[in-house]
């Protein structure tokens, strides 16, 4: 282990509370807290204790807890005290135990300790963040099974897998001058194509690990009047846009999280997509216009009845790229029962955000296109460099298995393959790689 100079945060949440906690890590900590505590440290006891300032005087009273290296959570020595939850109080704690000697800790410093002492690997380490981030219950839950090393446990088969592979065709490598016999060839072809497969499997949950985690973003657009902040709030089940019957009255977007079994959506309803010499009305399109690029699926809403024009100038702008779900609203005006149609040119779905009817063919379209399973036992989340990391792999696993006939040539493609798996893992991540993941967890984490 590489003993690494003392850092401190406060790990509480800012603001005021029952409880705040400054946690400490760093090398040989009982010497650190002789200045601190005016008692010998015992490993993992509670104990009431003043904190003391320089003079000797405290400056809170609080519970103590000492984790010895290598038994804490970043394999160093951590310490923990728990005072009152208050700004000033935990500031002048943090000044002293820096004045000790302590430096203030970056964002995820504790977390990033723990990947470098082993204690977790980097699947695990971005599983802790995700908890912490997690928006909903199933996030919460799947993080949670990340940080324990679901994920993890299936990548390092995959590997594990991998090394068997390697081994076998590394022994036929020590003898060049035989032939690779049938039997031999057949073994590989077979563990390669098992690889494959799984490979493919691990490839589909970590894509719902991605939906679990970052949900789907996805645009309400229309003419003005059309009914995107009614169907808003129909989808959300609570009044959170205005609804009037003056057109361009919804001129911020706004934004809205609901949970279709278990899969968040981000809908962004926009300002009413016209022309406009308003400036504020100006200000609304220009941000429309930036989520639309970043969504992924559009609800193109029209006026069932047809008695409301316009949007198709909206229309023609939207990436080529970005799929549409075209719903006709207020089906209730023109007596037409709610239904889901589907063409090439894409899906039509009527509806009534008036009354309801016709909102659950919507999610349902909504919950098919992004390839969502209702969320099983088992989920974890993820992120996108997992997915980079295991296409890479797979392209090295189809290379390797076009070249059974020349051992060495499918060696080091099997070689490649798992060292991009190993990336996940952090077995193979460069530094800078390293920096930008732990600097978006909290500090004190
Ligand atoms: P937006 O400008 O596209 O956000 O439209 P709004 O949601 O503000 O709705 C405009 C008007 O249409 C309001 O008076 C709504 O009550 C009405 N409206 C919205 N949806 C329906 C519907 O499904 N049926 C009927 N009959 N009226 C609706």
């Amino acid at each position: 282990m590489i003993y690494r100079d003392i850092i401190a945060a406060v790990a509480t949440a800012p603001g005021r509370g029952g409880i705040g906690i400054i946690r400490i890590s760093g090398k040989n900590l009982p010497e650190f807290a002789a200045g601190l505590i005016a008692h010998p440290l015992e490993a993992r006891r509670a104990r009431l204790t003043p904190f003391l300032d320089a003079g000797g005087a405290p400056i809170d009273e609080g519970i103590v807890l000492f984790f010895p290296a290598p038994h804490s959570y970043t394999g160093e020595d951590v310490l923990e005290l728990h005072g009152h939850g208050g700004s000033a109080v935990l500031q002048l704690l943090l000044q002293r135990c820096v004045n000790l000697g302590a430096r203030q800790a970056r964002p995820g410093e504790f977390t990033e300790r723990a990947y470098l002492n082993g204690r977790m690997d980097l699947a695990q380490a971005e599983g802790v963040a995700d908890l912490i981030e997690a928006s909903s219950k199933h996030a919460a839950r799947a993080a949670l099974r990340s940080l324990q090393g679901d994920f993890s446990v299936l990548i390092q088969t995959l590997i594990k897998k991998l090394i068997r592979l390697r081994t076998l065709l590394e022994a036929t490598l020590d003898f060049p001058e035989e032939e690779i016999d049938a039997p031999t060839r057949a073994r590989i072809a077979e563990q390669l194509s098992s690889i494959q497969q799984q490979t493919q499997t691990v490839l589909e949950a970590t894509r719902q690990g991605i939906l679990l985690r970052d949900g789907l973003h996805v645009v309400l657009v229309g003419a003005p009047n059309v009914g995107k902040s009614s169907l808003l709030n129909r989808l959300a089940g609570e009044d959170i846009a205005i609804v009037t019957n003056v057109p361009g009255t919804t001129r911020d977007a706004l934004r809205e999280q609901v949970d279709l079994d278990g899969l968040t959506v981000h809908f962004i309803d926009t300002a009413g997509l016209r022309d406009s010499d308003d400036a504020v009305e100006r200000i609304g399109m220009r941000r429309t216009w930036e989520m639309v690029a970043k969504a992924d699926l559009a609800l193109v809403i029209e006026d069932a009845s047809g008695s409301i024009k316009g949007g198709e100038s909206a229309l023609e702008k939207l990436p080529e790229s970005l799929k549409q779900i075209r719903v006709m609203n207020k089906a209730d005006l023109i007596a037409k029962n709610p239904a889901r149609e589907v063409s090439a040119r894409g899906q039509r779905i009527w509806l009534s955000a008036k009354t309801g009817d016709g909102l659950d063919l919507l999610k349902q379209s909504i919950r098919e296109h992004a390839g969502w399973r209702p969320a099983g036992e088992g989920l974890f989340t993820a992120r996108g460099r997992h997915v980079e990391a295991l296409l890479v792999a797979q392209r090295y696993l189809g290379a390797a298995s076009g070249e059974i006939g020349r051992i060495e040539l499918c060696a080091e493609e099997l070689r490649l393959a798992q060292e991009a798996l190993g990336r996940i893992t952090g077995e193979f991540t460069a530094d800078d790689l390293l920096g930008e993941i732990f600097s978006t967890f909290c500090i004190g984490k």
